[in-house]
This record gives C-alpha cells, sequence and structure tokens, in this order.
C-alpha cells in the first residue's frame, strides 16, 4: 500500500471539460436506475490520480444552471452556454431566442465571482454530424448570439467543432476573434475541446490564439495520433469530457498505454465492473471518470518526445492561464 501513495498526487491535473451533471454518475442510465449514486467515489478516485480542480461543462441553459449549482458545492468551476446540439432550445424557449440568450446572460452575470464560478462561455460552436438535432443555419446563428457573451464578460470560449471546420473558422474570423484570441474585440480566447480535426486545423487554431484540449477521443486513430503531435505544447489542454470518450481497446492510443507502471495503472484506470454488477469502490465500464485524464497525458508524454512532468506541469500552467484561475 504504501507504493500507492508514494504516487499519489505525482502529477497534478485539472480536467478543463467533465460533464458532471450527467445522470450516470448518480447511476441512472437513460432513464433506468442501475445502480447507487456513486459521485462520492468518483470524486475520491480524481482526487487520488491528482486532479486538484475540474470545470464542469455547461451544455444547455438547464444544464449550465445544474453545473453551476454543482460547481458551487464541490468548489469547482462551470461554463455557461449551449452545446451545438441542443440550440434548438433557443427557439422553443418561453418569450424566443432573446430570452433564452438573456438567461444564459443573467446566469453568466450572476456567477463571475469566488466559489463554482462561470470561468468560460460554452460548450458552444458548430457540430456538422448531428445535423439531426439542429440544422446548420441553426446552429451557425445560435453559435454567434454566444460569442457576444463571451466578448461582454470578457471570458474564454469553451468550443465544440466536428466535421464543420471551414465554417467553424469562418464564424469566429468574422466575429473578431480571428488572432489573439478576439482580444482587440473584448474576447479572451478559448479552448477548442475534445479534438478530432487534422494537424492543417490545429495550425489554424493556434494561429488564431486558441488552445486545443485532448482527451481519448482525440487519441483514437492514427490521423488523430498525428494531430496532436501537431499541438504546441504551449497551446495544449487535458480534459477527459467524462461520462464519454474513454480510452478502450481498438484505439491507437492502447499502444502507448502499454509502458503505463502498475502504479498509476491503478490510479488513472481503476477496476471497472459492468453497471448492472456495480460494485462500490469499483469504476464502469465504458463510463469514463475524470481519474483516467493521467492515461491522456501519458500518451501525450510519449507522442511529443518529452517527460510526463513536463506535459502536466504545462497543462495545468495553460489551464490557470487561459481561465483566470489560482488554485
Ligand atoms: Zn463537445
Amino acid at each position: 500500500m504504501t507504493t500507492e501513495v508514494a504516487t499519489e498526487y505525482q502529477f497534478k491535473f485539472i480536467d478543463v471539460g467533465v460533464n458532471l451533471t450527467d445522470p450516470v454518475f448518480r447511476g441512472s442510465y437513460y432513464g433506468k436506475q442501475k445502480h447507487e449514486d456513486d459521485l462520492n467515489a468518483l470524486l475520491e478516485r480524481a482526487r487520488n490520480a491528482g486532479v486538484s480542480g475540474m470545470i464542469i461543462t455547461g451544455t444547455s441553459l438547464g444544464e449550465s444552471q445544474e453545473a453551476s449549482t454543482l460547481a458551487k458545492e464541490l468548489d469547482f468551476f462551470c461554463t455557461v452556454g449551449c452545446h451545438p446540439t441542443r440550440v434548438g432550445e433557443f427557439d422553443k424557449f418561453m418569450g424566443g431566442a432573446d430570452a433564452y440568450l438573456a438567461a444564459l446572460d443573467k446566469l453568466v452575470a450572476s456567477n463571475l465571482q469566488g466559489k463554482g464560478r462561470t470561468v468560460a462561455i460554452g460548450e458552444c460552436g458548430l457540430d456538422y454530424d448531428r445535423t439531426h438535432f439542429a440544422l446548420p443555419e441553426v446552429q451557425q446563428k445560435y453559435f454567434r448570439s454566444q460569442l457576444i457573451l463571451a466578448k461582454k464578460y470578457h471570458l474564454p470560449l469553451f468550443l465544440h467543432s466536428r466535421a464543420a471546420h471551414t465554417d467553424f473558422v469562418k464564424i469566429l474570423r468574422e466575429e473578431g476573434f480571428g488572432e489573439n484570441g478576439g482580444k482587440a474585440v473584448g474576447g479572451k480566447g478559448g479552448v477548442v475541446h475534445s479534438f478530432t480535426g487534422s494537424s492543417e486545423e490545429v495550425s489554424e487554431l493556434m494561429d488564431m490564439g486558441f488552445y486545443i484540449s485532448v482527451n481519448g477521443c482525440s487519441l483514437k486513430t492514427e490521423e488523430n495520433l498525428k494531430s496532436v503531435k501537431a499541438i504546441h505544447l504551449d497551446k495544449m489542454l487535458l480534459e477527459t469530457d467524462a461520462p464519454w470518450c474513454s480510452m478502450t481497446g481498438g484505439h491507437h492510443s492502447q499502444q502507448y498505454l502499454t509502458t503505463l507502471p502498475l502504479s498509476l495503472r491503478e490510479l488513472y484506470f481503476p477496476p471497472s465492473t459492468k453497471p448492472e454488477k456495480f460494485t462500490p469502490g469499483k469504476t464502469v465500464k465504458g463510463r469514463n471518470e475524470p481519474c483516467a485524464i493521467g492515461g491522456v497525458a501519458w500518451v501525450v508524454h510519449q507522442l511529443h518526445d518529452i517527460s510526463m512532468e513536463e506535459v502536466t506541469e504545462k497543462a495545468f500552467g495553460n489551464t490557470l492561464e487561459l481561465f483566470g484561475l489560482n488554485v
């Protein structure tokens, strides 16, 4: 047991993208309660793995409110915004789209200081893989609306871009985020999270002044790995996007995890079980958790051929800088 204690906090992380309001962390899957609420156990596993902070993602007005409440309770941080697949809510909202934006605005304004504060606008952006939730035109319109909030409150953006790079950067440029992360128009840059684009896209986004965040989905294919190699260390952030984006067998990242020492493997990938066979203290198969962020860093350190210390310290420092944190 003593060796385990010695490795605790060896590397420090802030998970910049975690969907901690997802009901699966309370044992509920697609409306069905499959096991007890194990959020506290998840938090303990995260702490053991060196995750000292989290930015809880808000993906709609309702979920941003929940993210904000949970962030206060747990002394983490949150984002406020509406995901491209959820922007249909703007038009359906009582009072219409303007009222929806005003409600997001109010939530940001009421939560800019202290514990659990809003540190970014988002997640927002474009997702052309899932246009059945909202048409591209609708996504574009409400992506632009949310950029206004980032300028107004001088907050970084927490961005989502899927199969939409051309339109994504076009809108950012048109709204003044084409260089220095939009500093000239009151913006404070941002991060393109869960990155799965090409290395050319990496270069363009870095040139515009944006950070890029890597998780298990960013390390799936050979092409993905090439893109992650192209991210400059001073523009890289780390996240899990839990409960999504687990690193699983068949992903190209697996070959880099074979060298993960057992002491770290126990912290980053604790034993798991199926939700139906839930056992207290174990993680759930297929449900990603913040403790797995160490696995992401492990792969990145090998791809970039630098030490684990350097990757984790850089990502940690970048996170403090972008989101203005002092933890
Ligand atoms: Zn996303």
